[in-house]
């Protein structure tokens, strides 16, 4: 495997970056998690875009335009040989002193991985999720903006490691007020007498680019999504429930806290949306041109 790093591809074992860089001493720094289908990238711009955005957030310099991201995204892709894969692009703030001022950094790094990833068994894709709600509450706008995709995930880690001690694989994240915001690195849905909800991102959602395509496909097929304020009780009395995410595509979720959710089986709705998100994947995005 082969990882770019500041300008060149190197081999797995000597990409290495500084124990002065202040995305390891501080997670300073941001990233991006994109699917590769069928040799398209899928939805590459928008997560050009939000990075871009993370980075303004941060006042991260970044010297690289879109275009040439675009274009590093494609070639590590080529350089491992990928037709199908998960990339996983990271900026770090660079080398600077161990102070926590960025001043003292002037150069942030890029790094690229292209890989595979399977998040969840291939079972809970097909038997459903059960999750629980975890005490760690999401980090609020007003502290770190969770619509940054920064490199310090200690919340959503703190929340995982709550989920794990219980038996569950994912956790559902309330913000201060007690509404869902998502969960460690998903967002989630839920369907009620047809109607999609998701939490708005006021709530402490990331901006997910699933999370998107998947208003966009049902809204094409027909139905009302709204995002809204959710309360667990909301998710007790849905039919169904599936979070979304990049590297968890769509995954349905059968229970919470060990209440069943509908009738504790994957949903229509979800079955219906994961089927046609397959389809637009290889076409909606980036190709990476083979010559
Ligand atoms: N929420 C969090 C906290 C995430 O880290 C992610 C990405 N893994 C998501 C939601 C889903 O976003 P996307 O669909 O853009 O991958």
């Amino acid at each position: 495997m082969k990882i770019y790093l500041d300008g060149q591809f190197v081999e797995k074992e000597e990409a290495k970056i500084s124990v002065f860089d202040h995305g390891l001493l501080y997670g300073d720094g941001i990233f991006e998690g994109i699917r590769l289908y069928r040799n398209c990238v899928y939805r590459l711009d928008e997560h050009l875009e939000r990075l871009e955005y993370s980075a303004k957030a941060l006042l991260l310099d970044m010297p690289w335009s879109r275009a040439e991201l675009a274009e590093l995204v494609c070639e590590s892709c080529r350089v491992n040989g990928l037709s199908d894969g998960y990339i996983r692009l990271i900026v770090t703030r660079g080398v600077g002193s161990l102070g926590l001022s960025p001043n003292s950094c002037p150069k942030p790094s890029l790094i690229i991985i292209a890989d595979k990833i399977a998040l969840y068994p291939p079972e809970s894709y097909t038997e459903g999720l059960s999750i629980v709600t975890v005490p760690t509450r999401r980090t609020g706008p007003a502290s770190l903006n969770p619509g940054v995709k920064s490199l310090n995930y200690l919340n959503s880690i703190m929340a995982k490691i709550e989920a794990a001690q219980s038996g569950a694989l994912e956790a559902i994240m309330l913000n201060d007020q007690g509404f869902v915001a998502e969960c460690t690195g998903d967002n989630i849905f839920i369907v009620h007498k047809g109607i999609l909800y998701t939490p708005d991102v006021a709530n402490g959602a990331l901006r997910g680019i699933t999370r998107q395509a998947v208003i966009d496909i049902a809204q094409a097929a027909g139905y009302e999504v709204k995002e809204a304020n959710l309360t667990r009780y909301e998710i007790w009395n849905a039919e169904e429930c599936f979070l979304t995410g990049t590297a968890a595509e769509l995954i349905p979720v059968v229970k919470l806290d060990t209440r069943v959710i509908g009738d504790g089986r994957p949903g229509k709705v979800t079955q219906q949306l994961h089927a046609a998100f397959h389809e637009e994947v290889g076409t909606h995005g980036s190709m990476i041109s083979i010559d």
